[in-house]
């Protein structure tokens, strides 16, 4: 039995700490930069406030997720030479120089920028679930758009519907807090199983979804019985050092060119429903009879 550790279940839920405190650091930038602006523009003393804007440009440096360290090293640079252009017209006080009208225009497309970013943010922010940080099923519905678009030019791709077996009594056994952290570990625990193109989607409660990019039916239902298994042989510990193990029911249904995001999900489904009575943990495939002339298949 393999044993999964706190840490890991740290990790997922702490994807989204770190994207919520990010989106905290833009805000505070485009806070401490308005002020600036309009203290620079109300030609009053801008020391304070400029002190505050840098402080805000470079307290955070440290804890920028790695994927938005290059936007942000933009924003360091940008800002400083804005700074400098802006003091240094400050100083000219001439509002009719071709120098003043740059400085404005500068301005104002910085500020537009560092908008764009928290925007996209808080976006980001809106399609991850804070208790696994996962993608969200708003997420989902876009990333199977694409892949249905991927797969009209000839790809082909798996989707999987899991839900955790008995977790109610889970939940009824450790307190809904444990069932919390258990649904941390558990998305942390299909991350690290998944290769890193593989979509893994909070689909609502105890249920997630897989996107399988390039699989067939008979590898993506290989990769769900090895899951199965895995997760089974998995002991997790709670933050309180109690065990716990956890077994999934899986279906899996191929994305096919003549089937919708919503059929898919739905056959997905079907395929859950008789992983589940067949006994539960356990992945069944499921093909529409009436594109392939197959139907079940327990793996
Ligand atoms: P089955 O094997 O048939 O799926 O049994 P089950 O107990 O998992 O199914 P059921 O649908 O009866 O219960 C799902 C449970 O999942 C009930 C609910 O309390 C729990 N659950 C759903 N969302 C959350 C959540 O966000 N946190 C916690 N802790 N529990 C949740
Ligand atoms: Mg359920
Ligand atoms: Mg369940």
């Amino acid at each position: 039995m393999t044993t999964q550790r706190q840490s890991i279940q740290e990790a997922a839920a702490s994807k989204f700490a770190d994207q919520d405190s990010y989106s905290a650091d833009l805000q505070e930038l485009i806070t401490s930069w308005e002020d600036y602006w309009a203290t620079w523009l109300a030609l009053r003393d801008t020391t304070v406030a400029q002190a505050r804007f840098l402080r805000a440009l470079h307290d955070p440096e440290s804890r920028i997720p790695i994927e938005f360290q290059n936007d942000w090293l933009t924003l360091e640079q940008q800002g400083h030479d804005l700074l400098h252009l802006l003091e240094t017209t400050k100083l000219s006080n001439n509002r009719r120089s071709d120098l003043f009208h740059q400085a404005v225009e500068t301005a104002i497309s910085y500020q537009r920028q560092i908008r764009e970013l928290l925007l996209k943010q808080q976006q980001n922010l809106g399609d991850l679930d804070p208790v696994t940080g996962l993608p969200n099923r708003r997420r989902l519905s876009q990333d199977l758009e694409r892949e249905l678009a991927r797969i009209q030019r000839g790809a082909g791709a798996c989707v999987a519907m899991i839900d955790l077996d008995h977790f109610k009594a889970f939940n009824d056994h450790h307190g809904h807090f444990a069932g919390d952290e258990a649904l941390a570990a558990f998305a942390a625990f299909l991350q690290q199983s998944l290769r890193p193109y593989d979509g893994v989607y909070r689909y609502g409660g105890e249920e997630f979804v897989l996107l399988l990019p390039g699989m067939t039916g008979a590898s993506a239902s290989r990769c769900g019985s090895r899951l199965c298994a895995q997760l089974a042989s998995t002991q997790f510990h709670l933050a309180n050092g109690t065990p716990y193990a956890l077994t999934m029911s899986m279906g899996i249904t191929p994305l096919s060119a003549n089937t919708s995001k919503d059929t898919a999900l739905v056959l997905a489904d079907r395929a859950l429903y008789q992983a589940k009575t067949a006994g539960r943990n356990q992945a069944v495939f499921y093909q529409d009879t009436s594109a392939a002339g197959r139907g079940f298949v327990t793996s």
